[in-house]
């Protein structure tokens, strides 16, 4: 195996504790999830139809080019076919883009704290990693655009960024594009963009005609909410894409999955109405942080960063006997903080109660 030494050194990722563990160990009766950011009001009932008549028969291997999936994101997207590449999750084109264009004596330049799995990949990859400060939870485009140099394959944008939820706007981000050398691919990681209800956001895809070293990431893991199924994709030009085809194991989307995403596409109604829900349940987070004086970072996302000032862990464990799993800020990069899932107004309510009862 390669870089053998530089895996041995690397945690495997844990993305949160499981439910059925936080039971057993606490010998609650029911723990509400709110650690990884996925969809609190479930699955599009129209999604879950289109599911229960596909179970039939699992004989077959999915469609390695998700053909009715792809033409249907294409149809929305308003784009080519061949500018779309499928995933097992966002995840997965994470690992497809740093297989493909990462390697030593390669750089790759990303935002820190952002997410995980840019970093994580890269090392497994071999590249130099670069990772610029966030200023107040945003990316400082500028420092990042100082830290590429000829060696440097990709950058990673993440808008709005996981773990603080700020978004960049417009004008910050076409200016950053047109910017980085054509040699660099730029990935932005959209897959909170969905949530962001903010008039100078903008649609990363529009971008992709325009800039050939783009490649933009999406997910149905949250506001599609099955993120059990594991479909994400990525838009970029052609040619890109044919670089990043080879790297992707041939039937990496399920075909419930595909199935699935076609059907939660088609139900943009619901998307909406999670997104409408999504603002007030943040709403309901301000307002506690606000009450108690405690620092978050505005978020466009559905999920809330809160600083408690204590040990993240300390408030992590603290909410876990209470049956609330959120992800504590130390294995974020922010040791004072936990970062919460906005959930329904009940699961907020709860959530918040418990947060009281900790202060
Ligand atoms: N990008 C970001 C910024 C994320 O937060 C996540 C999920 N935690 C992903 C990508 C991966 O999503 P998926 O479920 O599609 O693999």
């Amino acid at each position: 195996m390669k870089w053998k030494e530089q895996l041995l050194s690397l945690a495997p990722y844990k993305p949160g504790r499981p439910i059925e563990s936080v039971k057993k160990e606490y010998g609650l009766e029911k723990v509400v999830k709110l650690a990884s950011n996925e969809n609190p009001f479930g699955t599009s009932p129209k999604v879950v139809a289109a599911l229960q008549s596909a179970l039939s028969s699992f004989a077959i291997y999915p469609d390695g080019y998700a053909t009715t999936l792809r033409t249907a994101v294409a149809e929305f997207l308003k784009m080519d076919e061949e500018q779309l590449i499928f995933g097992n999750g966002a995840d997965n084109l994470i690992q497809i883009i740093s297989r493909a264009f990462l390697e030593p004596g390669k750089n790759t330049v990303m935002a820190s704290p952002s997410f995980s799995q840019y970093k994580h990949n890269a090392i497994i990859d071999g590249a130099e990693i670069r990772e610029i400060p966030l200023i107040d939870g945003e990316h400082d485009l500028d420092a990042m655009l100082e830290a590429i140099d000829e060696n440097t394959a990709v950058v990673w944008v993440c808008s709005p960024n996981n773990p603080t939820g700020v978004y960049i706007t417009k004008e910050k981000i076409t200016s950053f594009l047109n910017k980085v050398p054509k040699e660099t691919v730029v990935v932005i990681d959209d897959a909170y963009h969905d949530y962001v209800v903010a008039d100078d956001f903008y649609d990363a895809v529009e971008f992709v005609n325009e800039y050939n070293n783009l490649i933009v990431l999406r997910t149905f893991s949250k506001i599609y909410g099955i993120a059990s199924l594991r479909v994400g994709y990525g838009v970029a030009h052609q040619d890109i894409i044919r670089v990043l085809e080879p790297a992707r194991e041939p039937f990496n989307v399920n075909t419930l999955g595909q199935i699935a995403a076609v059907a939660a596409l088609n139900d943009q109604g619901y998307v909406n109405e999670c997104r409408r829900k999504n603002r007030e349940g943040m709403a309901q987070f301000e307002q506690f942080c606000a009450e108690h004086q405690l620092h978050y970072f505005p978020s466009q996302a559905n999920f809330i960063l809160i600083d408690f000032g204590t040990s993240g862990d300390e408030v992590f464990q603290y909410l876990l006997q209470k049956g609330y799993i959120v992800r504590s800020g130390n294995a974020l990069g922010y040791t004072t903080s936990v970062r919460v899932t906005v959930g329904s107004e009940e699961e907020n309510n709860g959530v918040i109660d418990a947060m009281k009862q900790y202060l």
